[in-house]
């Protein structure tokens, strides 16, 4: 199975989101992330053999125990890959322990033998796939500030028109005290 570990989304960011990936709709040609699918992705893991999900869902549990719920900003716009074709996404200004978080997971994955993509960790959100930045501005994005809370393990499902990305396993970080 074809399977990630990904920080979720608060309510409240994932609208602020929606709202910049519709002033794009005016601006930009290309596939479109559904809203409901946005999320922070903290490892890639790719195929994975069913049997060992209970490994990395241990991994995901383990890592999360270290973390309190933490704020997040929304930040600017940037783009991967090339301009007629590029992974647009909305950047983080206000990082939190994201990093750290990723670090973590990522570590306890390859303590338990995970072999999975080692690119350096880039907060951000993907809006868009296959994005054609090669004519006119970008509009302003969105902000908003909101608490990561929880970290899942879906399965990504390409089979279909559309990625469907299925939750396996949720850890939720322990509630800042205040
Ligand atoms: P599609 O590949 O059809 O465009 P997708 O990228 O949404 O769809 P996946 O390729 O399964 O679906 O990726 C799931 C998540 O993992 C996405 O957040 C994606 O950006 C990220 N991801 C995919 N491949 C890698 C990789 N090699 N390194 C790091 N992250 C990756
Ligand atoms: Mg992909």
């Amino acid at each position: 199975m074809r399977l990630f570990v990904a920080a979720e989304l608060p309510e409240n960011l994932q609208e602020a989101l929606a709202e910049t990936s519709a002033r794009l709709r005016g601006a930009v040609k290309g596939r479109y992330v559904a809203p409901d699918s946005f999320h922070m992705t903290l490892a890639f893991l790719g195929e994975v053999d069913a049997g060992r999900i209970d490994a990395i869902a241990d991994a995901v549990d383990v890592a999360c125990q270290e973390f309190a719920a933490f704020e997040v900003g929304l930040g600017p716009l940037g783009s991967f890959g090339k301009r007629s074709s590029a992974t647009l996404w909305q950047g983080l200004g206000e990082q939190g322990a994201l990093p750290e978080l990723a670090a973590s997971v990522r570590e306890g994955l390859r303590t338990r033998g995970f072999d999975f993509d080692e690119k350096s960790f880039k907060a951000h959100v993907t809006l868009m796939r296959k994005a054609d930045l090669t004519s006119g501005a970008l509009p302003m994005p969105t902000t908003g500030r909101g608490v990561v809370d929880r970290v899942t393990l879906f399965h990504s499902d390409l089979s279909g028109p559309r990625p469907v990305y299925e939750p396996l396993h949720t850890a939720e970080l322990s509630q800042r005290e205040s």
